[in-house]
């Protein structure tokens, strides 16, 4: 989730970043996060059930590593 310095939303600079899952606050100084966080924004397509649904959300780092620490098939690194 984010929270953006005016009403205008997306056209301004984010303000802080709250992990959806924990709803810890990360705060980003002009635009620049002071740490690591995993975004989505994904767009269902047929033949999905959440067809035209857009989804949006923002984890921190270690809520993310919760999240694929339950993967059965780990997430491929680089
Ligand atoms: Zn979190």
């Amino acid at each position: 989730m984010r929270k953006y310095s005016s009403e205008q939303q997306e056209k301004q600079m984010v303000k802080k970043i709250i992990c959806n899952r924990c709803g810890k606050e990360i705060s980003a100084e002009n635009g620049i996060r002071t740490e690591g966080v995993f975004s989505v924004d994904f767009r269902w397509e047929y033949p999905a059930d959440k067809d035209g649904e857009r989804h949006q959300f923002d984890l921190c780092e270690s809520c993310y590593d919760r999240m694929t620490a339950e993967f059965v098939v780990p997430v491929e690194m680089e």
